[in-house]
């Protein structure tokens, strides 16, 4: 049967020059970065070498990255570190934020912390009036994701940077989703600190990175050695940094190209749905969007049974985020934007990647028409 993925928020496959890359780590080269003999100071030449590569695609210095198990883990460790010892006991975040955020700031409201959730727009953008508003009163930190991974909006982080610095609240992005998809230049942006993940850009499950400016005090999450220089503890993953690093690269060189074809793809996907379904919208910023990210409702059609039929032609998609796939709860975000439950519970999010064809949409186009004829004509006769 054929399959196609149009996953790549959830995960995208491994580069192969980045797991060709990866590979002596595991096996003569195998030593661990913190020890004195020569396997160890191979394995700590390749991190270095891979954080440089990091902080140069976001324009930071090395000794500003730190390496983690993932965006979750960089996400966690930033509230913790920087709220649990700050005078002011109050958090801001936007309302559409990842659950590596949302989950942290629930245990830190439990722990009598304050979190504010900033408002957004229909189309997903930042209320810039809000957050002016919530940021007359002192705060430990605002964090606002660069680009959502459940309907692509991307934030003007700018803006929002440079009010926090004349508020003198510390700022953090997660750009997950956004990294290799829209340039990041952390100086530019005036960035505190920002979260990265190696599985979103082509490269190994379970490594990613948080970027804290020179001269940020952030509290240790992880306890233990002495790796990171002090600051997270445990030993490094060189395989996984090793292969994100070389993803990120990869990443960068050709993200020209690769972003100019794939949003052809999302915008010729979003007009062939359009014009063969009735019925269709599309959730999230129509230009304010991921290159690969197409976020759609079909009113009438339950999301849940839209995915598992795609699945039965060989189609991988997403309902919501991947990580609530399994939970039939309206999604937080279409519900932040103000997107009713109905058409909420209606929607798709298919993500595009670097080898996903026209043929692949064409295809996914034919098989949705049928789908989405075949569940509304269930959903006629149940409503009779
Ligand atoms: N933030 C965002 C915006 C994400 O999309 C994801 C992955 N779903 C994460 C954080 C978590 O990243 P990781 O899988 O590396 O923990």
């Amino acid at each position: 049967m054929k399959r196609i993925y149009l996953d790549n928020a959830a995960t995208t496959y491994t580069n192969a020059d980045a797991l060709q890359a990866m590979i002596p780590f595991f096996t003569n080269e195998h030593g661990n970065a913190a020890s004195l003999h020569s396997y160890g100071r191979i394995a700590e030449k390749a991190v270095s070498e891979a954080r440089a590569k990091i902080a140069a695609a976001i324009n930071a210095k090395p000794q500003e990255i730190y390496f983690t198990s993932g965006a979750t883990e960089s996400n966690n460790w930033i509230l913790n570190g920087i709220v649990r010892n700050c005078p002011h006991k109050r958090v801001l975040v936007s309302a559409i934020e990842h659950q590596s955020i949302m989950e942290t700031c629930a245990q830190l409201e439990k722990d009598g912390y304050i979190v504010e959730y900033i408002k957004v727009g229909s189309d997903g953008l930042l209320s810039m009036n809000d957050l002016v508003a919530r940021l007359s009163k002192p705060a430990s930190l605002v964090s606002v994701m660069t680009a959502n991974n459940e309907v692509g909006t991307i934030q003007y982080i700018n803006s929002i940077a440079s009010l926090c610095e004349q508020r003198g609240v510390p700022f953090h992005t997660d750009a997950a989703q956004a990294l290799g998809s829209i340039m990041m230049n952390v100086k530019e942006m005036k960035i505190d600190a920002l979260s990265l993940s190696s599985h979103k850009v082509y490269g190994p499950k379970g490594v990613g990175a948080l970027y804290v400016r020179d001269g940020f005090k952030v509290d240790k999450f992880m306890h233990g050695g002495h790796q990171e220089r002090n600051r997270r503890a445990g030993t490094l993953n060189v395989p996984g940094i090793v292969g994100f690093g070389a993803a990120v690269e990869i990443t960068m060189r050709d993200s020209g190209v690769n972003n100019g074809r794939i949003k052809t793809l999302r915008e010729y996907m979003i007009s062939q749905v359009q014009e063969k379904i009735p019925n269709v919208y599309l959730n999230g910023h129509k230009t304010q969007r991921l290159v690969n990210n197409v976020n759609l409702s079909f009113a009438g059609a339950e999301g849940e049974a839209i995915l598992i039929m795609l699945d039965m032609v060989g189609i991988a998609a997403s309902t919501g985020s991947a990580c609530n796939s399994n939970v039939l709860e309206p999604s937080h975000v279409l519900s932040a934007m103000g997107v009713e439950d109905g058409l909420n519970q209606s929607s798709i999010r298919f993500s595009l990647g670097r080898n996903t064809t026209r043929e692949d949409i064409d295809y996914v186009v034919v098989e949705l028409v049928k789908i989405i004829k075949r569940l509304r004509s269930i959903s006629a006769v149940k409503a009779k």
